[in-house]
């Protein structure tokens, strides 16, 4: 027997119901006792769907009222002081929701929520544990042991799942003195024997740890202390599996498959590679599980190709192996039986969490009973599918290949450098020093989304929601001439969001109804899938951008998104590489650069929100990535004559790193967020001799604050230390959609009246 198993399950529910819950309860509109029924209900439906597929051994602990890595702050006591309440009181469902949400107390200030950033490299956001040089870790929180009952009642096998001790640690940053995390190691192990013992008191046979910082770059302090916790925690009870996922173990799979514990499993989706190098390197006595469905995307799996491996596996270690997910389902969707609009063929090519469990437990029958009928007839199945697949019209167009096929490098690059560009630019803009501009959206009024969920539901004609959208720039442009702006936008009252509005008008692109992905907390995100051959059949913003400028005499400024940014926040297909979509999104968006061109445009934004997140893992991988990102952006915008200036625009605010490359893109302006940073994040375009304009980010636009005029000219007088002046542009951090109009034309008059300050200094 091969045992068929899962890292993890989608926590939200088929229907959002988490989401619909936590939100509730923060409006006082559900009490914890509700919620706590609906994180139940959850759960238990969850398990019965997953040993419904087939799946033997089911984790738990992959529930998390907000995040899996705060439930582990919580248990471990790694409250922040500015959380705890009077004594030593245990935390509640309350402090859980104050540390992601933060607190505002008009008495004693407040606390601010903890900070959160990406998990590896996904779309979903953890929060960051805070460590102090004293800090001390307590068992604080009953919910592993609570839902392990929970299960058991059910009648389930469990395998709980922990965040493993190193990886823990370093997703937490340090608070206060400065000191080594690596420190707080001795202090944190005895926390992981009190929990394994209170889960062997609880029967369970198997803990999941999971330890994925071992598919990337350590420095070999941390490598070394990976031996001595594993030692230490060898003589607790309980057969530990160590899961690591996202990416290849590389210099780490000696010390992985040697570490004293009783299983590792390896994602073979995203790096196939470590299969069959790992055989080797595997003590006669270990499970050995092997990630062969991708935990992270939405195609089905190739059953046959899975099988293979397994199968020669299985014949190496026999009962030793096990199946499971890459990774946790977290990242993918939860049900396709619910996709009731899409078409059978596409439906055919797709698997979401449930079916992906489906998938494994066949795979690991498959193994031992290769006979048996539902496994010949998925077997057949899964082959159809791939042979359809292969050669769906839908999918592969000749033209677009072609297209790109016939891509020289002169198309990557503008007709002119930067320096003689810009000189035509300032001719045709005719500009003051430091041009203020905004990022491109406007206030999502509830009207304006209300106008545009009508139009979708057929509830008002097209001319009637045109007109609105058309009274929305009206009113957008009066707002930026009355203010004094110098580059105007039309405020994207017409798009939903800045990927879904492009990948509705291109060809290649399906979209679900329910493929919903946590992205944090209550927040979902539903990514739109790429299938096929991308390409634009017709204009996508050209009407409105060209309706924008027509009422006014400023330039108004077209605003589209990049092609890399297109791609992160989309599934992407998996027979093709990512670059080679990367550049088919760049040949589309290229045409609508010049179409906006052709219609009197004279600078046109491309938005690469998400190209710093693109970066993979490992280091020695950045450079390949850094380079098709880049021919992908400077694909997209160099279709136009040296006359049309080119906006990017990027809302974060590490480039160290990746300087290079941003200059390589050669965007004749880039904006940035800067405002947090004090302005310090130019440095690197100081130390770089970044040669472009830039416009760094004077107000950050997350929060309704009006920042002063005064504040502003402090933030300018900074950048004008590190950026020659006559390269400088003022801006907001980033698009201001998420804001209300009275806050953003008091903020944008300030930003206004500082620009002028700084040209009165000129
Ligand atoms: N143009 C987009 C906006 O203003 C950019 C958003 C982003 O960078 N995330 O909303
Ligand atoms: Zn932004």
């Amino acid at each position: 027997m091969v045992l068929a198993h899962n890292l993890g399950f989608p926590r939200i529910g088929r229907d959002r119901e988490l989401k619909k819950a936590q939100e509730a309860f923060w409006k006082g509109e559900l009490d914890e006792v509700g919620l706590r029924v609906v994180g139940q209900q959850l759960r238990t439906a969850h398990w019965q769907v997953q040993k419904d597929a087939g799946i033997e051994l089911l984790p738990v602990g992959d529930f998390a009222w907000y995040d899996q890595v705060l439930t582990h702050s919580l248990t471990f006591g790694v409250i922040p002081e500015r959380f705890r309440g009077h004594g030593n009181a245990k935390p509640t469902l309350q402090t859980l929701f104050a540390m992601a949400r933060g607190v505002s107390d008009s008495c004693r200030g407040g606390a601010h929520a903890q900070e959160m950033t990406k998990w590896f490299d996904t779309n979903y956001h953890y929060l960051v544990p805070e460590f102090t040089a004293e800090q001390q870790f307590e068992l604080s929180w009953e919910q592993l042991f609570e839902e392990v009952d929970e299960a058991k009642a059910l009648g389930y096998a469990v395998k709980p799942v922990v965040i493993g001790p190193l990886t823990y640690l370093w997703l937490g940053k340090t608070k206060g003195a400065e000191f080594d995390k690596l420190d707080l190691l001795e202090r944190l192990l005895p926390l992981y024997g009190q929990i394994f013992q209170r889960l062997a008191a609880q029967g369970v046979e198997w803990v999941q740890i999971d330890e994925p910082i071992l598919v990337l770059d350590l420095p070999q302090d941390w490598k070394n202390a990976f031996e001595r916790a594993y030692n230490l925690l060898q003589k607790d009870p309980l057969k530990k599996l160590v899961a690591t996922y996202f990416g290849d173990l590389e210099d780490n799979l000696g010390l992985a498959a040697g570490l004293p514990v009783d299983g590792l499993h390896i994602d073979l989706v995203r790096a196939p590679d470590q299969y069959p190098t790992i055989l080797d390197r595997m003590p006669a006595y270990k499970v050995l599980s092997l990630g062969l469905v991708n935990g992270r995307n939405v195609w089905r799996c190739n059953l046959e190709k899975a099988l293979e491996v397994a199968r020669h596996a299985h014949e190496r270690l026999g009962e030793r192996l096990w199946i499971a997910p890459s990774c946790s389902l977290l990242h993918s969707p939860v049900d396709l039986a619910r996709e009731d609009k899409l078409d059978a063929e596409l439906k055919s090519w797709l698997a979401f969490a449930v079916q992906k469990c489906q998938e494994v437990a066949l795979l690991a029958r498959a193994v031992s009973q290769p006979e048996a009928a539902e496994v010949v007839a998925a077997l057949a199945e899964s082959r159809a599918v791939q042979t359809s697949r292969a050669a769906s019209p839908r999918i592969h167009k000749p033209e677009v290949q072609a297209r790109l096929a016939a891509v020289l490098p002169a198309d990557s690059q503008r007709q002119s450098v930067f320096a003689e560009r810009i000189v035509k630019q300032r001719a045709g803009l005719n500009l003051p020093a430091f041009p203020t501009t905004t990022i491109g959206s406007f206030p999502q009024t509830p009207a304006i989304r209300l106008t545009r969920q009508s139009f979708k539901q057929g509830k008002i004609s097209k001319a009637e929601y045109i007109e609105a959208m058309h009274s929305e720039i009206h009113h957008a442009v009066q707002v930026q001439e009355h203010l004094g702006l110098d580059v105007l936008v039309h405020g994207e009252a017409e798009r939903n969001d800045m990927v879904e509005y492009f990948a509705e008008q291109l060809d290649g692109y399906a979209f679900t109804r329910f493929g919903w992905v946590q992205s944090y907390g209550s927040r979902c995100v539903k990514p739109a899938v790429i299938y096929g051959d991308l390409s634009r059949p017709k204009a996508m913003t050209v009407d409105w951008i060209e309706y924008a400028q027509s009422l006014t005499d400023k330039v108004m400024k077209g605003m589209l998104t990049g092609p890399v940014t297109m791609l992160m926040w989309s599934f992407p297909r998996e027979d093709v590489k990512r670059e080679v979509q990367a550049k088919q999104l760049a040949l589309a968006i290229r045409d609508e650069v010049v179409d906006l061109e052709a219609a009197g445009i004279k600078i046109v934004q491309i938005d690469e929100a998400a190209f710093r997140e693109g970066l993979p893992l490992r280091k020695a991988e950045w450079q390949h990535y850094l380079d098709w990102a880049t021919e992908a952006f400077r694909l997209t915008a160099s279709g136009v004559k040296d006359e049309t200036q080119i906006h990017t625009h990027m809302c974060y605010s590490e480039f160290n790193d990746v300087i290079e490359s941003i200059a390589a893109m050669d965007a004749d302006v880039i904006t940035i967020e800067t405002s947090r940073s004090d302005m310090e994040l130019l440095d690197a375009f100081e130390k770089f001799a970044y040669p472009n304009e830039i416009g760094p980010g004077v107000y950050d636009i997350h929060s309704p604050r009006v920042p002063s005029k005064e504040e502003i000219v402090t933030l300018l007088r900074k950048a004008a230390l590190r950026i020659p002046v006559e390269r400088l542009w003022v801006n907001p951090d980033c698009g201001l959609k998420t804001r209300a109009w009275p806050e953003t034309k008091a903020a944008l008059m300030n930003m206004v009246a500082a620009a002028h300050e700084l040209r009165n200094d000129l």
